[in-house]
């Protein structure tokens, strides 16, 4: 079971990606390091509503 979710800059809080998952395997908030281009850098990307 594959669900929509929207990853956000934890520093900036802008919503920079969107991406599925497998509710199976992920069944908390998602979080992972992406690049953010607010950032300019590498920042933790949490899983938003
Ligand atoms: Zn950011």
């Amino acid at each position: 079971m594959r669900v929509k979710i929207t990853l956000a800059c934890t520093e900036c809080k802008q919503r920079n990606y969107n991406t599925k998952k497998e509710k199976k395997t992920h069944p908390d908030r998602m979080e992972t390091k992406k690049y953010c281009k607010f950032c300019k850098s590498h920042t933790l990307h949490k899983e938003t509503k």
